[in-house]
């Protein structure tokens, strides 16, 4: 057998090419045969038709149209975030242009442990790591800011929880409202540090005052960990406030912005952000609000010093007379050690898009919440929670159990009709919508509204809910 041909050298691009083909055509049939925001029929039609299609993963005698087949049943099977109906997350559809980023970046397969395996993509690193903590720490206060690029939001707060612990001579105390991400509590465990303590979120957001209470009757040092954009309901927590108290009580700040983060390129929203900048550190996702393919994440800390704790040496990747000899050290830009250039595809979108595209993708996502809570508020069979902060809305059939909300959604999702989230707020089940499509319409948050109060019609009916 001839070796299969390789993605970057000379023959590269004209290897890719017909294979390009192969998949674009594979993901067309397969979202045609989906027909819709998700496969119908719930996991175990979904599984079985998968295995039935893909048969052998390993087999003895390799298949050549093993490419089309398996891509065109996860694209068959797949929940598609550009559908308009498929909105339960904070799972946004890629930009095309991001993607096809991407696909430059697999094919030349750069790794940003060391600089002869990434001479221009460790510099693009810095120039997007720069750019984008300069926009987080606009206001001058400090001269030095930088971010790491990270998988998400869920290392950048791992990775924030540990600076903090190195800052703070080897341990901190997490402090952090009950509305925090999960992830934070996770990264304290895993980090061996003392139980987080949690300070109460009345109506879905830190309560300074509670938080006031809490740095009083706690020994030093603490990490309070606020949030800007909850990933229940996208509230932003009072940030000026939790600053003052931070500063008043010693307190280091992190700020989760890992989905209010992206309001930052909007001028008409980005003062919902005053007081971020006064964060040491802060976490955003730009696979949330920024249009990226999975993963494409952002540590961003106030003071570039602060990252002298991640400093590590292996003599392969960064002897020191390398160092010495000027070639850049990126080991301690990490805990990774091989690391995909996920700033190919940031870059070119920053650099596509620019500033005014992308505040215009964010306030469309912004502008089509208001009008969905709008149409939830008029609508007799639902109740709406509250207007949404960025592009979260919860609402609920009206006059229904908890057990009936949460078997609506099932019973979309089975239908392969519509994937809604859920949220429990103020002690009570939500059906929850995160609007990320640019591209959904008006008629598209009429049509699912409409697709929710009929299933709870019928499950009314005495379908039991299952
Ligand atoms: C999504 C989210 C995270 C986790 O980010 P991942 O990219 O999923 O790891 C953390 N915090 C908040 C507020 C989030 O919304």
């Amino acid at each position: 057998m001839s070796t299969p041909p390789l993605a970057s050298g000379p023959q590269g691009p004209s290897a890719l090419r017909p294979l390009l083909d192969t998949v674009l055509h594979a993901l067309d049939t397969g979202a045609r045969a989906r027909g819709g925001p998700l496969p119908a029929g719930g996991p175990g039609v979904v599984a079985a038709r998968l295995r039935e299609t893909v048969g052998e993963i390993l087999p003895d005698q390799g298949d050549p149209h093993a490419l089309h087949a398996l891509v065109h049943a996860f694209a068959e099977g797949a929940a598609d975030p550009a559908h308009p109906l498929c909105a339960a997350h904070l799972h946004c559809p890629p930009l095309a242009v991001a993607t096809a980023a991407d696909l430059a970046a697999s094919a030349l397969n750069p790794s940003l442990d060391s600089w002869d395996q990434a001479p221009a993509a460790s510099e693009l690193e810095t120039m997007v790591a720069q750019t984008l903590a300069r926009e987080i720490y606009e206001t001058g206060q400090t001269a030095t800011p930088d971010s790491l690029i990270t998988t998400g939001g869920t290392e950048s707060n791992q990775l924030a929880l540990l600076l903090a612990r190195e800052a703070c001579g080897g341990t901190v105390r997490l402090v952090t409202g009950a509305n925090a991400h999960h992830s934070l509590p996770r990264a304290a465990w895993l980090l061996g540090l003392p139980e987080p303590v949690v300070v109460p979120a009345p109506g879905g957001t830190l309560d300074p005052a509670g938080l006031d209470e809490a740095l009083t009757h706690l020994p030093r040092p603490s990490l309070v960990a606020a949030t800007a954009g909850t990933t229940d309901a996208g509230l932003i927590d009072p940030l000026p406030e939790i600053a003052a108290r931070c500063a008043a009580h010693g307190a280091r700040l992190h700020i989760d912005a890992a989905y209010g983060g992206g309001l930052l390129f909007s001028d008409q929203h980005r003062t919902r952000l005053t007081g971020l900048d006064t964060a040491d550190t802060v976490t955003l996702d730009l696979h949330k609000l920024g249009w990226q393919p999975v993963a494409a994440g952002l540590l961003a800390v106030r003071d570039t010093r602060d990252l002298t704790a991640l400093r590590h040496r292996a003599d392969y990747l960064n002897a020191a007379d390398d160092t010495e000899a000027g070639l850049p050290d990126l080991l301690g830009r990490s805990l990774r050690t091989t690391r995909r250039p996920d700033v190919l595809k940031l870059a070119v979108t920053l650099k596509t898009l620019g500033r005014r595209g992308l505040a215009a993708l964010v306030d469309q996502v912004c502008a089509r919440a208001r009008e969905f809570a709008a149409l939830v508020h008029d609508h007799p069979g639902l109740e709406l929670h509250a207007p949404p902060a960025i592009s979260t809305v919860l609402f609920r059939p009206a006059g229904a159990t908890d057990a009936t909300v949460a078997a609506v959604r099932r019973a979309l999702l089975t239908d392969g009709r519509a994937v809604l989230g859920r949220a429990r707020l103020d002690g009570r089940l939500w059906l929850k919508a995160t609007l990320l499509n640019p591209a959904t319409g008006p008629d598209d948050l009429a049509a699912l509204l409409h697709l929710v109060a009929a299933r709870r019609a019928t499950l009314a009916e005495g379908h039991t809910p299952r």
